[in-house]
C-alpha cells in the first residue's frame, strides 16, 4: 500500500475567492496536509457559483483560475500543475515531496455560449470539465431537471462534447440528468468521468449514479470518484459514517470492476457536519484506506481505490 492520493474533485479554489488561502485551516483541503503524502493529486474545481457571476460567468472561471495558479506562483517549490501525460509521469517519477494540481471546471455555462472560450480555457491548462450543475445551461439539464428532450444535450452541447474529445478535455457527468447523461454517453468517443458522485442503490439522492450509470461508465473505460457528503451517502444522515460510504466504494467495485473506482472527495463544497466522520480534512485520508484494508480490500485493491485507478485513467485520457 502505498502513501498516495489522488482526488478527482474539491471547491477550494471557490474558498480562495472569498480570501482565505491554500494552507488556510479553516478550509478542508490545505496544501500542508497534502504535503504528508509522498504524492498527492488533487483536482481543483473552478465552481461557477451564481453569487459570484459579476461579469459573467467567463470571466469568474478565469478569476478562480488566476486565483489557483496564482497559489501556485507562491508555492512553486510544493506545488505543480499537470497539464499533460508527460507531466504527470515526470510527477509522479521525482523525489520530492509536491501537490500535483490538476484545474477543472464545474458548470460549463462559463463558456457562454461560445466555443472559441473552450479553447482558450484548454490554453489556460483546464482539463476536465464539468458540463453542468444541478441546473439548466446552455450545454445540457443537470440533475434539478426533467429527464425530457427539453432538458438533455442541447446542439450547443454536441459540439462541446465533441470539441472536448477532439482536445483532449475529459467529460465530467457528475451534475447531469439522467437524459443528460446518456446523450453524452452516446455521442462521447472517449471515456466519462463521474468526478465527484456515490451509488443511487443504497442512497435515492438525485446527484448519484444508479447500476446502470455504473456500468456504462465502466464498460466506456471512464472512472467514478467516491464523494464524502454525508446526504449522498444515507438518506439517514446519521448513519453516513465511514462503514457506509464503503458500502457506496464496494458497490462501485462490484458493479464497475476494480478498475472504475476512485476518490472525489468534495472537500470545501460542504460544511463540516457534512463530511464523514473521521475524514473532516485531508490529513485524514489515511483513515480511509486502513479502513478499506480492514474490510478485506487486499493492498492492490486499497491503492487502486485510493490513486491508482485515477492515476492510469489520466494517463491514458491526457495527451
Ligand atoms: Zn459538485
Amino acid at each position: 500500500m502505498k502513501n498516495i492520493i489522488i482526488d478527482s474533485h474539491c471547491d477550494t479554489a471557490l474558498k480562495l475567492l472569498s480570501g482565505s488561502n491554500i494552507n488556510s485551516n479553516t478550509n478542508q483541503f490545505t496544501l500542508n496536509n497534502a504535503l504528508k503524502y509522498d504524492k498527492y493529486l488533487q483536482f481543483f474545481a473552478m465552481y461557477i457559483e451564481p453569487e459570484y457571476v459579476k461579469d459573467g460567468e467567463y470571466d469568474l472561471c478565469n478569476r478562480l483560475i488566476d486565483l489557483v495558479k496564482n497559489e501556485v506562483y507562491n508555492n512553486s517549490k510544493y506545488m505543480k500543475i499537470i497539464i499533460n501525460k508527460n507531466e504527470l509521469e515526470q510527477y509522479f517519477n521525482e523525489k520530492n515531496r509536491r501537490l500535483g494540481v490538476i484545474l477543472t471546471v464545474e458548470d460549463a455555462s462559463c463558456l457562454e455560449g461560445k466555443i472559441d472560450n473552450l479553447y482558450n480555457l484548454f490554453d489556460r491548462g483546464i482539463r476536465v470539465i464539468g458540463l453542468t450543475w444541478n441546473g439548466k445551461n446552455q450545454i445540457a439539464g443537470g440533475a434539478d431537471c426533467s429527464n425530457t428532450n427539453n432538458d438533455g444535450l442541447s446542439k450547443f452541447g454536441e459540439e462541446v462534447v465533441k470539441k472536448m474529445n477532439e482536445l483532449g478535455i475529459i467529460i465530467d457527468v457528475s451534475h447531469l440528468s439522467e437524459k443528460s447523461f446518456y446523450d453524452v454517453m452516446k455521442i462521447t468517443n472517449k471515456p466519462v468521468m463521474a468526478s465527484h458522485s456515490c451509488c443511487k442503490s443504497i442512497c435515492n439522492h438525485r446527484r448519484n449514479l444508479s447500476d446502470d450509470q455504473i456500468k456504462l461508465i465502466s464498460k466506456n473505460g471512464g472512472i467514478i470518484g467516491v464523494n464524502l457528503y454525508k446526504d449522498f451517502l444515507n438518506i439517514d444522515t446519521n448513519k453516513a459514517d465511514i462503514e457506509c460510504l464503503v458500502k457506496h466504494i464496494r458497490h462501485i467495485f462490484n458493479i464497475g470492476g476494480k478498475e472504475c473506482i476512485g476518490l472525489g472527495s468534495d472537500y470545501d463544497g460542504m460544511n463540516i457536519n457534512k463530511v464523514v466522520i473521521g475524514l473532516e480534512n485531508n490529513s485524514k485520508l489515511s483513515n480511509l484506506s486502513k479502513y478499506l484494508k480492514r474490510s478485506e480490500f487486499t493492498d492492490e485493491e486499497v491503492d487502486r481505490i485510493m490513486w491508482k485507478n485515477q492515476f492510469e485513467f489520466l494517463k491514458r485520457e491526457l495527451k
